[in-house]
């Protein structure tokens, strides 16, 4: 989704309205996976303050991902704003800004919301998503998902089948 910005680019306190929905794409970052099965509304504007321009807007959504502890897939609700400085690349202002990364750079008179919006999504995501505040996660040592009962691993003993193992293993060693 793009926003053709020509009719406030050299007018200083021009502003255009956004209220439309943006379909991210699937996202892998960090280990994590999040899939969104609906697009992400965003509402806001964008404003000229007569050096450049100003995007202002909320964003609202959900997604699905994986809960930290036990990795059963989740629902959760996705909620962030977005704040940036646009500024166009033959303006002069570029060169002083670009090197600290806190403004989109555009070109044309047409800003790339999808992007902007994609990158934000980023920078907003929750280090842990939990299925429920007290999952149990899973046993580190058998895999089962204790959040449907206990195993019958020993906190400080191995699976008994892989001590079996083990002795196989040892015996071929020796
Ligand atoms: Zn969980
Ligand atoms: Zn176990």
């Amino acid at each position: 989704m793009t926003i053709d910005v020509s009719a406030i680019l050299k007018e200083t306190g021009g502003r255009i309205d956004i209220d439309d929905n943006v379909m991210l794409s699937d996202t892998d970052f960090l280990g994590g996976t999040y899939h969104f099965s609906e697009p992400v509304r965003i509402k806001g504007h964008i404003s000229n303050n007569g050096k450049s321009l100003i995007l202002k807007a909320l964003c609202e959504g959900s997604m699905t991902t994986q809960c930290a502890r036990c990795a059963k897939s989740i629902n959760v609700p996705v909620s962030f704003e977005i704040d940036e400085n646009l500024i166009r690349e033959d303006s002069g202002e570029a060169e002083d800004i670009a090197p600290d990364g806190d403004a989109v750079i555009f070109g044309g008179a047409e800003i790339d919301m999808t992007d902007i919006l994609a990158d934000s999504f980023l920078m907003n995501i929750e280090g842990k998503y939990l299925c429920s505040e007290d999952c149990k996660g899973l046993c580190p040592i058998c895999g089962k998902d204790l959040n449907e009962g206990e195993c019958d691993c020993s906190k400080d003993n191995i699976d008994p089948r892989w001590s079996a193992l083990l002795d196989i293993m040892n015996k071929d060693n020796n």
